[in-house]
């Protein structure tokens, strides 16, 4: 009792403390805001593995990252507000960008494969940095969510029962930020935010323009992704053609491409049909059709060598086929491409906990929960690994947490609870 009373107090005055008093990044002016700018990073970059994760990991390509990250970076020095900004290239197919509190910016293949130049995907980029530097997602999760919420997924967990607790918190938090929907004055604002970045950038503004029209064609046959997120009224386009042609004047020397986009947007070509197979094959692997997923697979691996996708979601098969070993050596070849990807860590400790290899298994997946901390499965392998190990409490605790996070279809919630049962639990 005493110790929830303590609590209570100590989240009271954090509370307090973390009403701040900001500099408007856009107007000077101050305001009060309940998110420090230090804790509004914090709660992005938590939110990062999974928005890498639930895009298939990042392109496995240093230059096209580099080229992605250099062009970010030129949009984003223009920016008032200066944070962490980070720019990704995911390796989704959807026609989408988006954006995560404090700084990260994602790029998905899919975007740059039906752009056309380098001003395009500025224009993109500096929309997504609009919303950054207007604070749109501090402004939505301080709306959404009670600041308890947002202090205790920033807290280090002190118990179990609170880590289960924050855990799922967490977890509710980073799917808010992954679906979030702007407001119609919110889009409006990052537009004409990124017509300035572009423009003060050195790029032609116009290619914003270009590809709200693009996604407006597409529109018709099937809507990019990008417009789930960010409805996209006709009045956007006459907005920014107005603002351009009013504030923005044509100057010379503004650019409109470069050799660069062209040299990335072929090699995104040029593996694009690996990527094909990657998503027939998930389809299969939806379907159980293992053996036709496996034979998808090994064209994307044949087509593109380093596809960090394919290795994860071959290694995904072979763990459903029983063929461990094989698994192992996938998911170790995924992680080797690309140390941010979830899923093949989650596969590799997975693979170890059938190997026997329980120590192993145990480093794996305590280093990938530093990644993602509210994924079910991960705790279940975790429980067993040290359950074989002889390390009870930490048995205990990890299948609790797997008890209390799975949604009930994960197949191995009957062991779980068995072996609950026989350390003496339940
Ligand atoms: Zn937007």
């Amino acid at each position: 009792m005493v110790k929830k009373i303590i609590f209570i107090v100590v989240l009271s005055i954090s509370f307090l403390i973390s009403c701040t008093t900001i500099q408007d990044p856009l107007t000077g002016k101050p305001t009060l805001t309940l998110l420090s700018t230090q804790q509004e990073i914090e709660i992005g970059q938590k939110v990062v593995p999974q928005a890498i994760n639930e895009n298939d990991g990042l392109y496995p390509d240093k230059e096209v990252q580099d080229y992605i990250k250099n062009l970010g970076y030129k949009i984003a020095s223009q920016s008032p507000r200066q944070v962490n900004y980070q720019f990704y290239l995911v390796n989704s197919k959807d026609v989408n960008a988006f954006a995560l509190p404090g700084g990260p910016v994602f790029v998905n293949r899919g975007l740059v494969l039906i752009l056309d130049n380098e001003s395009e995907l500025a224009g993109v980029i500096a929309h997504e940095v609009g919303h950054i530097t207007a604070r749109h997602h501090a402004k939505f999760l301080e709306k959404t969510y009670g600041m308890n919420i947002l202090l205790n997924i920033l807290a280090i967990a002190t118990s179990n029962s609170q880590y289960q607790q924050i855990i799922m918190q967490l977890a509710q938090v980073s799917a808010g930020l992954l679906q979030l929907k702007y407001s119609r004055d919110q889009e409006n604002e990052a537009d004409a935010l990124g017509v300035r970045f572009t423009y003060e950038a050195g790029y032609d503004p116009r290619g914003l323009i270009s590809t709200f029209e693009k996604f407006k064609s597409m529109e018709k046959v099937q809507a990019p992704k990008w417009l789930l997120t960010h409805p996209l009224p006709e009045d956007r386009i006459k907005n920014v053609s107005h603002l351009i042609q009013t504030k923005y004047p044509d100057k010379l020397l503004l650019k409109k491409d470069s050799e660069e986009f062209h040299l990335i947007k072929k090699k995104l070509i040029s593996t694009s049909a690996s990527y094909e197979a990657v998503e027939n094959a998930k389809e299969n692997i939806k379907n159980k059709n293992f053996s036709v997923a496996l034979t998808n697979l090994n064209k994307a691996i044949s087509i593109y060598p380093d596809n960090n996708a394919a290795y994860t979601y071959r290694a995904l098969v072979y763990y459903n086929l029983r063929e461990y070993q094989k698994a192992y050596i996938d998911s170790i070849k995924a992680y080797n491409l690309d140390k941010s990807y979830f899923l093949p860590r989650l596969i590799l400790g997975a693979s170890l906990v059938k190997l026997n290899q329980y120590r192993e298994a145990v480093f794996v997946l305590e280093d990938a929960k530093k990644l993602i901390d509210s994924q079910p499965d991960l705790y279940y392998y975790l429980g067993v690994a040290y359950q074989e190990l002889g390390n009870k409490s930490a048995a205990v605790e990890n299948l609790k947490t797997a008890l209390s996070l799975t949604d009930g279809r994960r197949g191995w919630e009957g062991d779980a609870k068995q072996r609950l049962k026989n350390l003496g639990i339940i």
